[in-house]
């Protein structure tokens, strides 16, 4: 088919495609809603019926091995947002304040929050046009240019501050090209944190995202694939990273049974009873739940494999994806002008579409931010259109 040749030409083709997979919107359909089922009713209930509604209480503790369990990790620390957890997480592998830490420009603000949180400076690099996720190839020629070796560690040979850490971020699902990120970490003896925040249940080659850092991080935020209402959990195999991350984020107390003696500064971010107890009830439901949006990413991937004007973005080699936001990826050269007809014609006809997050080097208070070429990046911002992506999306009879 031909290239769409005005805005609104592109949008037409974009509303036929979706009609045939979702159907008429004569509902709004969200980009992604919540789904519970009785099981949530009954764990909740069952918090407010034994008064263990808060920090502690047994459902956090089946909460953390359940994540743990599915994200082939030894370990897993419930906290109150998969923010708090990007920020412990980084705290206890020894981010020190003033330290430089990697991360893409095309992410959601909440990875260059947590390294403010510690008082580090976000470096922006660039991604890959088929993963979404940061470039190994472009980071490893970009720190070989700006990179020297310090007494503890890599340094940036321009600020002449410390690199420590390198946060991959799996983009709406789709791992990262995780071999080369770990050729380029033991190159520069960076460590890897990885931010999994919407790669709860993806995998790379067989295994786990968020298992393959010094440390992962999972988002339970109510638009995540499922839902504590907020909720983060840290991921290790480490005992001893694992134990700190937890004993720091209840307010570092020394247990005792009545004693209240705390070793240092802690914070007060263990996920409550309540809202971990609503997450046990999602777990059981995640097997189903991706393999029903493969379904649907599957079902976009046919209705639009003969547009000329977009593809939709599909799990890169070696990956298999969660696919939590199904996106569009709107052909080379396409306008901001256009992007924003499309964006603007799909919301008032009832489909919930949003572009991708700003980039981070692209916010006022990044103007000073340090940053590698982000060229690639640059270029997918204008082109990605997120689509409606909830689980049950699959089973409409279209
Ligand atoms: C959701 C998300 C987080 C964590 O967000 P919370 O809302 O704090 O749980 C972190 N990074 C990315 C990329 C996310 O999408």
């Amino acid at each position: 088919m031909a290239r769409p040749r005005t805005d609104i030409e592109l949008l037409a083709g974009v509303l036929e495609r979706l009609s045939c997979v979702l159907g008429p919107a004569d509902k709004p359909i969200p980009l992604h809603a919540p789904e519970f089922g009785d099981l949530e009713k009954e764990l909740v209930t069952d918090c407010i019926n034994t008064g263990w509604v808060s920090s502690v209480g047994s459902y956090v503790d089946q909460f953390e091995r359940d994540v743990a369990a599915a994200c082939d990790s030894t370990y897993g620390v419930a906290v109150v947002n998969g923010t708090a957890a990007l920020e412990l997480a980084l705290k206890v592998v020894g981010v020190r304040q003033g330290d430089e830490i990697l991360i893409p420009t095309l992410t959601f603000v909440a990875t260059a929050n947590a390294v403010h949180r510690l008082g580090a400076i976000p470096h922006f690099v660039d991604s890959a046009e088929d993963t979404l996720g940061l470039d190994p190839v472009a980071l490893s020629s970009y720190l070989r240019d700006i990179g020297k070796p310090g007494p503890d560690g890599l340094y940036n040979r321009k600020s002449g501050r410390r690199i420590s850490c390198v946060v991959p971020m799996h983009v709406f699902g789709h791992p990262v090209d995780l071999d080369g990120l770990a050729n380029v970490a033991d190159e520069f003896g960076l460590m890897v944190v990885e931010d999994s925040a919407e790669a709860l249940g993806s995998r790379y080659k067989g295994r786990a995202c968020g298992s393959f850092g010094r440390l992962g991080v999972v988002s339970f935020n109510g638009n995540k694939i499922v839902t504590t209402g907020g909720g983060g959990v840290i991921l290790s195999d480490d005992e001893a990273l694992a134990r700190r991350a937890k004993h720091l984020s209840t307010t570092a107390k020394i247990p005792h049974p009545w004693a209240f003696e705390h070793d240092e500064p802690g914070y007060n971010y263990r996920l409550p009873n309540l809202n971990a107890a609503l997450g046990v009830a999602q777990m059981g439901q995640l097997d189903q739940r991706i393999e029903k949006k493969r379904v649907l990413a599957q079902r976009y991937a046919d209705a639009f494999a003969e547009f000329a004007g977009a593809r939709m973005f599909s799990e890169p080699t070696a990956a298999e994806s969660n696919y939590w936001l199904n996106a569009l990826v709107l052909a080379p050269g396409t306008t901001y002008a256009a992007r924003n007809v499309l964006l603007e014609g799909l919301n008032v006809a009832g489909y919930m579409a949003r572009p991708v997050w700003t980039l981070m080097h692209k916010l006022p208070f990044h103007s000073a931010s340090p940053r590698a070429s982000l060229k690639v990046a640059e270029n997918l911002e204008q082109r990605i259109v997120n689509l409606p992506s909830s689980a049950n999306l699959a089973d409409l009879p279209y």
